[in-house]
C-alpha cells in the first residue's frame, strides 16, 4: 500500500511538476546513456552536463571513442577526476566496438558483465535504453527511500543495502522503469535533498515517516566517518625555452594516466614545517640538487597553498617555478615537453588551477 503511495504520488509530480531538463533524459542509445551515467558518477549534474556534450560531439557512436587516442580522451576527461572512469570507458569502448562489433548488450546481465560498470549503472541502461524492470540505486534514492519509509538501518553497510534494494525493487513501476527511474533521482535531487528538504511543499509529506517522526535530519544514517589523508606535494616547473618537464602517473596512486611535473613529496611530521614556506631550505634540499645536477637555473616564483579535496586525501601542493640555463642532464622518467605539446597533456584539477592563474610572470604554455 505504502510502495503504491509512493509510486504514484511520485510520478504525478514528474508528470505536474518535474521540468528538470538534461540532455540525456528520454535517450534511447544505450552508448550516450552509458556516456551520461559514467559521466555523471562522483560529479554534478552541472559540471556533467558540459562534459557528456563534449563526448557526444567528439565521439557520436561508440566506434568513435574506442578509435580515438586515448590521450585525447584523457584530456576531454580532464578536470573531472577519478580517471579509473575514463579508464573503463575506454576499454569498455573497444570491447564493444570490437568483440561485439559495436552493439550494446542489451541485458541486465551483461550489461553488469562490463567493465566499470555496477548495478546502478546496470539498471540505468537496461531501463533508460531498453524498459527494463530493474531499479536504479544511487544516492538520491537511498536517501528518498530511507527517509520515506524511515529505515534506520545505515546505507554503507551490506544489511542496508540489501534492505533498500529490495524496497527500490519493490517500489519500481515495472511497466514505465525508465520514467519511474528518473522520476525517483530527480526527486531526491529537487525536493528530498541532502540538506534542507522541501518537506513543507512536498507531495509526500503526509506519509513521510522521518517527517512525521522527525528524523528528516538523523536519516539516512551511515555508520562511517569519512577520514582523509593529508598529502603534501611540491611540483617544480622546470622551464626551458617555453617547454617543460612531466610525466605520465602510473601505478596504484592517485591520478593515473594523467600529467605531473616534477614532484617531491613531504612527510608531514618530517619536513612540512621546515622546508614548506619559503624557498631557500627546498634549494639547499639534496634531493633538489641531485635532480638538478650542474644545471644553472633562475628561481622564477614558489607559488601560494593550493587544495584539492579528493574522496580520501586532502592534497596540499605549491609550484615552483624554475628557468633551466640548459636542459637537465639526467631527468629521471620526466620527459621535456615543447609548448605545442604541453597543452595536449591532461593534468590533475589542482595543476590546472595552478596554470590556469598564471600566478608568475608570463604565460606558461
Ligand atoms: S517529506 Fe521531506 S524527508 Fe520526506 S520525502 Fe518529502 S522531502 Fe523527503
Amino acid at each position: 500500500m505504502q510502495n503504491r503511495y509512493f509510486r504514484d504520488t511520485i510520478l504525478r509530480w514528474n508528470r505536474a511538476e518535474n521540468a528538470r531538463q538534461m540532455p540525456w533524459k528520454g535517450e534511447k542509445d544505450p552508448y550516450k546513456i552509458w556516456l551520461s551515467e559514467v559521466i555523471l558518477q562522483q560529479t554534478r549534474v552541472e559540471q556533467g552536463w558540459a562534459y557528456y556534450e563534449k563526448f557526444v560531439d567528439n565521439y557520436p557512436k561508440i566506434e568513435d571513442l574506442a578509435r580515438a587516442p586515448e590521450e585525447g580522451v584523457f584530456k576531454l576527461w580532464e578536470g573531472l577526476g577519478y580517471y579509473s572512469r575514463c579508464k573503463n570507458l575506454i576499454h569498455t569502448a573497444k570491447y564493444i566496438a570490437g568483440e561485439r562489433k559495436g552493439h550494446f548488450p542489451d541485458t541486465y546481465t551483461e550489461i553488469l558483465a562490463l567493465k566499470g560498470i555496477g548495478p546502478y549503472t546496470a539498471a540505468a541502461i537496461a531501463s533508460f535504453a531498453f524498459g527494463l524492470p530493474h531499479a536504479v540505486v544511487d544516492g538520491n534514492v537511498l536517501r528518498v527511500l530511507s527517509r520515506f519509509f524511515g529505515v534506520r538501518t545505515p546505507i554503507d553497510t551490506t544489511a542496508g543495502k540489501v534492505e533498500l534494494t529490495e524496497l527500490a525493487e519493490k517500489c519500481l513501476d515495472k511497466v514505465n522503469p525508465a520514467e519511474y527511474n528518473q522520476t525517483l533521482m530527480d526527486f531526491g535531487a529537487v525536493v528530498c535533498k541532502p540538506a534542507n528538504p522541501e518537506c513543507k511543499t512536498c507531495p509526500l509529506s503526509s506519509r513521510c515517516l522521518a517527517y512525521k517522526e522527525n528524523m528528516v535530519d538523523i536519516l539516512p544514517q551511515k555508520s562511517k566517518r569519512l577520514v582523509r589523508k593529508d598529502r603534501f606535494f611540491l611540483y617544480i616547473l622546470a622551464e626551458y625555452q617555453g617547454g617543460l618537464y612531466a610525466r605520465k602517473r602510473t601505478g596504484k596512486d592517485i591520478w593515473q594516466n594523467l600529467y605531473e611535473f616534477i614532484s617531491y613529496e613531504f612527510s608531514r611530521e618530517n619536513e612540512v614545517s621546515a622546508d614548506w614556506e619559503n624557498i631557500t631550505p627546498i634549494l639547499n634540499a639534496q634531493w633538489f640538487k641531485q635532480m638538478m645536477g650542474a644545471t644553472k637555473y633562475t628561481v622564477v616564483g614558489l607559488s601560494p597553498l593550493y587544495r584539492q579535496l579528493l574522496t580520501h586525501q586532502n592534497i596540499h601542493a605549491r609550484f615552483l617555478r624554475i628557468s633551466l640555463d640548459a636542459p637537465l642532464s639526467d631527468s629521471g622518467d620526466f620527459r621535456f615537453f615543447p609548448p605545442h605539446q604541453l597543452t595536449g597533456l591532461a593534468f590533475p584539477r589542482i595543476m590546472n588551477e595552478y596554470l590556469q592563474t598564471k600566478v608568475h610572470t608570463g604565460q606558461l604554455f
